[in-house]
């Protein structure tokens, strides 16, 4: 088994997630007390948020690239960014290291194409939804990604770092990203990308009309396939 290299922290909300399902997919496939071998280094999110709101975005680069190489350095034969928005500077780290890097936007449009689904919605951060760096990476896929009007936008942004990378699950905040899903899908979405690594957290299939593509699952996928040699 290849070792997976988590980088986290960005929040470690999903961070959690994304060692739970990985563990859990290997289990599932190897057997019941089989596990991953994986090194996440977790960085603290704080100076990272700083940075992305404040548009600085090299001196964010600086401190991802810093825990990719110690990541490599300590054995993993990959790196996984754990969060949609960071693959902003994904090109940073990825030209620092010699291990693969699994890009969270390949894995997620590779499951929306094996459903048949070209034209998809978008959730995320304000910079994962406005910016091209994850759509574009999507629409080489060949998908077609719909994003929320402008108010919903700033919305989903503020849920997310306000209270899902703080451990916050609210009803409330449930049905705005419903009503937020309900007017994708008038605008033609087949799913709906979760493209930020906590939205899993507050939506499950069940409370959305259309078909969720989990980032953060897809990912983990990723990695079990990686280090199972799929
Ligand atoms: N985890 C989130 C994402 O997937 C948001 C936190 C961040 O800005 O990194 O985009």
């Amino acid at each position: 088994m290849r070792t997976i290299g988590l980088l986290g922290g960005m929040s470690w909300e999903s961070s959690a997630e994304y060692y739970r399902l990985i563990n859990q997919q290997v289990r599932d496939r190897l057997g019941p007390l089989r596990s991953a071998r994986l090194l996440m280094y977790s960085l603290d999110f704080g100076p990272v948020e700083q940075a992305q709101h404040a548009g600085r975005w090299d001196d964010a680069a600086a401190i991802l690239v810093d825990g990719a190489r110690r990541l490599q350095a300590g054995g993993a034969d990959c790196v996984l960014l754990c969060t949609n928005t960071m693959h902003k500077v994904a090109h940073q780290i990825q030209a620092a290291i010699e291990v693969p890097f699994l890009h969270i936007a390949d894995a997620t449009a590779q499951a929306a194409l094996d459903a048949g689904t070209l034209r998809v919605g978008l959730l995320g951060t304000a910079f994962s939804m406005e910016q091209e760096f994850l759509k574009s990476r999507l629409a080489g896929h060949g998908l077609q990604v719909l994003v929320p009007d402008a108010p919903q936008r700033q919305q989903v942004h503020r849920i997310i770092y306000e209270q899902l990378c703080v451990g916050i699950i609210s009803e409330a905040s449930r049905q705005v990203y419903q009503q937020v899903i309900d007017s994708l899908q008038a605008q033609g979405a087949q799913a709906v990308i979760l493209g930020c690594t906590e939205i899993g957290l507050l939506l499950k299939p069940e409370h959305s009309p259309l078909p969720l593509l989990d980032s953060t699952e897809l990912h983990a996928r990723a990695a079990v396939a990686f280090a199972l040699g799929d």
